[in-house]
């Protein structure tokens, strides 16, 4: 750093990680730079109501500019960060052909996760994940397409194939996605069609393991359970999803058995890797690296021998803590305290270890139903769905967002209507395109 010039401080990511990091730095005397190859924050927990067509993609997903309107030294780049180089401290973010190299003095690297298949990455054809807007978009479109299709549809089977919505994920997404499908097919779909009734429709759920919920405890999920299969939805534990394609899904039982489920629409929320950033970080430094590519830290979030550099949210392993949001907001916010408490003291100094607050978790069922875990404290039922709805309000990014997420909510929980039911068709042909154009088809 030049002797007088403002510590430069780049943060990777406007996720919940990085957003709470520039909530702290609002008012430090540091110059900050904030790269995201997304021009949103994006409120991750909320997705399936995108895809569901009960928000509106810029209700979950602010622009990040806008966010940090009222902070004037911090920057926001529009890129995708490609390099990492911590002997040169600096950091190159691509944008089109183009290519930027940022120096820092501080770095926060809170680049997350994305979906993971587990190395079976052609599944993802089929079954979009539920990471991205461009995820929830495309889920909205084949889910509302899929009701078209059966509409359009003579052949009693082939509709049945169009009618059955395979979600592959026992976590609160795909409980969430699953729950909200059958609302929609039990309810806001009334009265819309002539040729089937869409209280016909069938939803099929997977998971690996042997609970749904694994996280909330032995009594919330068995309860879970229960309240899926009065919903009417299929849940089949100790199931290995083995192929997906155009038609349906196959898949093994625990006792070696397979099966083929014909679905036309599938949702994978089974699981999510670390950003690949993980990887270039602990190949300078020498941090380890877990099954899932998150990085090892030290107690302040810090990478070994680089005190300047932070990595925190769902890229980070510390203590067990759990890849939610709660994690990456304590992380940032620790992160970037320590960041201005050093710059205080004149820029050096070892970092406070993150003491990390377990607020809970909770998910919703379906509407006036969820469950919640807050400490040893279990809630179902009408007051897990309240807690769930304070939570979400409470955190969702922007007053505006706040109350037009709350009209969108009273519209759909308490009335039968959806509003956000549009589709085109660039929703679900668009991402396939794009890959299929390799980075020319890129923007970013
Ligand atoms: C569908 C879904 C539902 C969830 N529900 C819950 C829930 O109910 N409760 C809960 O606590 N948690 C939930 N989570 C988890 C929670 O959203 C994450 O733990 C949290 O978002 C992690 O924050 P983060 O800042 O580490 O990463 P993210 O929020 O993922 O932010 C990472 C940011 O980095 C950007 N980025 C990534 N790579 C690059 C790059 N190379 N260059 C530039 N920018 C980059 C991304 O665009 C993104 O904006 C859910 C997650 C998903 C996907």
């Amino acid at each position: 750093m030049t002797v007088g010039a403002p510590h430069r401080v780049v943060v990777i990511g406007g996720g919940f990680g990085g957003l709470f990091a520039l909530r702290v730095l609002r008012r430090a005397p540091v110059e900050v730079t904030v790269i995201d190859r997304t021009n949103h924050h994006l409120f991750q927990p909320l997705l399936y109501q995108v895809a569901t067509g009960i928000l509106s993609a810029g209700e979950i997903a602010p622009p990040i500019r806008d966010v940090v309107r009222h902070q004037p030294r911090t920057t926001v780049v529009l890129g995708a960060v490609t390099a990492i180089d911590l002997t040169a401290r600096t950091v190159t973010a691509h944008q089109g052909d183009s290519a930027h190299t940022l120096p820092y003095d501080s770095l926060i690297v809170a680049a997350g996760s994305e979906t993971s298949y587990f190395g079976h990455d052609h599944l993802s054809r089929w079954a979009p994940g539920m990471k991205s807007i461009d995820d929830a978009l495309e889920l909205r479109g084949r889910i509302f397409g899929a009701f078209e299709m059966a509409e359009a549809e003579s052949d009693e089977r082939r509709r049945g194939e169009w009618l059955t919505f395979a979600v592959v994920g026992g976590g609160p997404t795909g409980v969430e996605m699953a729950g909200q499908i059958v609302e929609l097919s039990q309810r806001s779909l009334q009265r819309n069609f002539r040729n089937f009734d869409p209280r016909s429709t069938r939803v099929v759920l997977f998971d690996g393991g042997t609970s749904i919920l694994p996280t909330f405890g032995p009594r919330l999920a068995a309860k879970t359970r229960r309240d899926l299969e009065r919903l009417g939805i299929e849940v089949h534990l100790d199931t290995l999803v083995t192929d997906i394609d155009d038609r349906g899904v196959d898949v093994r039982f625990g006792d070696g058995s397979t099966r083929r489920f014909a679905a036309r629409t599938k949702i994978w929320a089974a699981g999510v890797k670390a950003s690949a950033l993980g990887r270039t970080l602990a190949e300078q430094s020498g941090a380890d690296l877990d099954r899932n590519g998150r990085v090892q830290v030290l107690p302040d979030c810090s990478l070994p021998d680089h005190p300047e550099v932070f990595v925190v949210g769902d890229l980070m392993v510390l203590d067990d803590l759990p890849g939610v949001a709660e994690v990456a907001m304590q992380s940032g916010a620790h992160a970037a305290r320590v960041i201005v408490r050093r710059q205080a003291k004149g820029g050096e100094g070892p970092g406070q270890p993150l003491r990390y607050h377990d607020l809970g978790s909770m998910a919703t069922i379906a509407r006036f139903k969820g469950v919640a875990k807050i400490g040893r404290i279990e809630i179902a039922g009408f007051v897990g769905w309240v807690a769930w709805l304070v939570v979400h309000l409470t955190f969702l990014t922007g007053f505006k967002n706040r109350v037009s997420a709350l009209g969108h909510w009273t519209v759909s929980f308490l009335g039968r209507s959806r509003s956000e039911r549009t589709i085109t068709e660039q929703q679900i042909v668009a991402r396939l395109a794009i890959e299929a154009q390799g980075d020319a088809g890129r923007t970013l």
